[in-house]
């Protein structure tokens, strides 16, 4: 036995070296014989945003129902009757026992923004306003809507909004509730870097200005580090233990996780770090170009919007990085370059078999996981197929489940390895980071990279996630214009040139943490972001 659970471990999976002493105690709450346990809760604190970070499944929802007062935590102790006075007891002289003997005495009310926004229309019917006027409960609604830019939408049915209009409607309705204690669980999934900025701004105004309690799970780092005060690592064993820390500064909570050891617990998360470059990767030697395009446009409707393409070569084995703001014609690109859409002006004569994984994911079949993988590639269960696709993209546990009962990170992970599976020349991924937790970003990413130089492949890759972009492009293909009306695609840049490009755009600089190169949103207007935006760099060192 690994002294976690109470005989041996059901799940076979956990090497315990140094049992940290969360593991020691009594867990928060054990669901069951051989169910999950949770160790550890975050701490809510009034005028302030609490991050935690970590993977999906580690318990954070479970806690949450605990911090809400919607379950009695029961201490490890599932065979008897959990009651509000132990739990008091337990956390008596700590920073939460302030927090417990309020929802003891029932006086804490939440507003909670759920993980899958793409849900939300299965539970309300009805037009987008309805949903929001319900909620204005501190008059603050329509500057939510003005500030998130979802006026456009507010007549809309709620089944017609796209990911993104439905995440910023989410917040809105959250975060104009009035109460105690908010949660929102993963703010920037299906938005651009704007979008997620801004969310971030109101979230830390509401906080602030409202001296509210602000609890977030993020797993982009950027905005993650823009948003909390403190941040609680979580960590341990999907479906197995969660382990929830004490507070960190947030700057060390990143850096630690990106580490892969927390200090202060002695804690070994993950055996490699996970590293960030200082400098634009050099210039490398190109490959066979794979196809060389002219000036393209295409324009919708009678000219309600328009997207205007500079040529450029796309090369053999590179993974192009593509940036820019919702609505601004990424995806018409992509479906011009499948075929599926015919340029206005500017011909594309070549064919190109091309892989495409949406944005929006939609297999919902009751067919399993390995049912349907194997139905696209014969290459499955071959071990360098697991090699290459299955492993990096944690899909041994799932090969058994059917499409329809996974997860939003789940599928995503599913429809990656789908994409990748075709045999196809060109891979074109929309927002493969969405519903991912930072983990599986990464080892993504490797899959994504591999692949294109073992493949000879090339693969352009849609993200918003900037640390994300920057492990997996080579060089960069720069969107901008006026979203919904008119855009413009210039043609493939090195890197440095692409994030200047980009950012000088949104006018957000990044300087770079001293201990791990990592890059941080400068405050506008600080010292460091004038001057890098007078030097015109706005990611890279010079
Ligand atoms: P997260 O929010 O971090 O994704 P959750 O708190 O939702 O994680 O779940 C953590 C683990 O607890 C999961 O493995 C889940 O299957 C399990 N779990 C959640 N609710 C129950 C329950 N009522 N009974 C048994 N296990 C549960
Ligand atoms: P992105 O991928 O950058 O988010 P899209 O290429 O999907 O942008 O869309 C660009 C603009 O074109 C949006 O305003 C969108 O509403 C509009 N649009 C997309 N497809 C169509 C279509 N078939 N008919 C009319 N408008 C469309």
């Amino acid at each position: 036995t690994c002294g976690i659970c109470v005989e041996k471990c059901p799940f076979d999976a956990i090497e315990i070296i140094n049992l940290p002493t969360e593991l020691q105690e009594d867990p928060v709450h054990r669901y069951g014989e051989n169910s999950f346990a949770l160790y550890g809760l975050p701490v809510p604190e009034s005028g302030a945003v609490t991050g935690i970070l970590g993977p999906n499944g580690i318990g954070k929802t479970t806690a949450v129902r605990a911090l809400a007062g919607e379950m009695v935590p029961n201490l490890g102790d599932y065979g008897r009757e959990a009651t509000w006075d132990a739990v008091l007891d337990r956390y008596r002289g700590t920073e939460l026992q302030n927090y417990i003997e309020r929802v003891r005495r029932e006086d804490v009310t939440i507003a909670r923004k759920p993980q899958y926004v793409d849900q939300i229309p299965k539970q309300f019917d009805g037009v987008t306003s309805d949903l929001l006027n319900s909620t204005d409960e501190r008059g603050k609604l329509d500057e939510y809507v003005d500030r998130l830019g979802i006026a456009p939408v507010v007549d809309q049915p709620l089944d017609t909004l796209s990911g993104g209009e439905l995440q910023r409607v989410a917040l809105a309705a959250t975060l104009s509730r009035d109460r105690d204690f908010y949660f929102l669980d993963e703010i920037s999934p299906y938005l651009d870097i704007g979008q997620r900025v801004t969310a971030a701004r109101l979230i830390r105004e509401l906080a602030e200005e409202e001296d509210k309690a602000v609890l977030a799970v993020e797993h982009d780092l950027a905005i993650l580090d823009l948003l909390a005060d403190t941040l609680h690592i979580a960590y341990g064993e999907p479906g197995a233990y969660g382990v929830v820390t004490d507070p960190k500064s947030v700057r060390n909570g990143i850096n630690e996780y990106l580490k892969g050891y927390l200090s202060n617990e002695n804690m070994r998360i993950r055996p490699d770090e996970i590293e960030f470059h200082e400098h634009a990767p050099r210039e490398t030697a190109k490959s066979k170009p794979l196809i060389d395009y002219p000036d393209l446009s295409k324009s919708y409707g009678d000219g309600e919007f328009s997207l205007d393409v500079e040529g450029g070569t796309i090369y053999k084995s590179e993974v192009l990085g593509i940036v820019g703001p919702n609505g601004i014609g990424k995806s018409t690109l992509a479906k011009m370059f499948a075929g599926a859409l015919e340029p206005d002006e500017g011909e594309l004569n070549f064919t190109l078999d091309i892989a495409y994984k949406p944005q929006y994911i939609e297999i919902d079949q009751p067919m399993r996981v390995d049912t349907f993988l194997s139905s696209i590639t014969d290459d499955f269960g071959t071990s360098y197929w697991k090699t290459e696709v299955a492993n990096p993209l944690q899909l041994g546990r799932i090969m058994e489940r059917n499409l329809d009962d996974l997860s939003g990170g789940e599928r995503q992970r599913v429809a990656i390895a789908a994409t990748l599976s075709e045999d196809a020349d060109l891979f074109v991924l929309d927002e493969p980071s969405a519903h991912l937790d930072v983990e599986q970003r990464v080892q993504a990413t490797t899959a994504i990279r591999r692949y294109a130089e073992n493949h000879d492949a090339t693969v352009m890759v849609i993200d918003h996630d900037i640390y994300m972009i920057d492990l997996l492009a080579d060089r960069l293909m720069v969107f901008d214009g006026e979203p919904s009306v008119e855009g413009h695609a210039g043609t493939p840049q090195e890197m440095r040139a692409g994030m200047n490009d980009f950012l000088s755009d949104l006018d957000i600089t990044f300087r770079r943490d001293e201990r791990t190169q990592r890059p941080r949103i400068n405050k506008p207007g600080s010292q460091l972001d004038s001057k890098q935006k007078k030097q015109g760099e706005y990611y890279y060192s010079p």
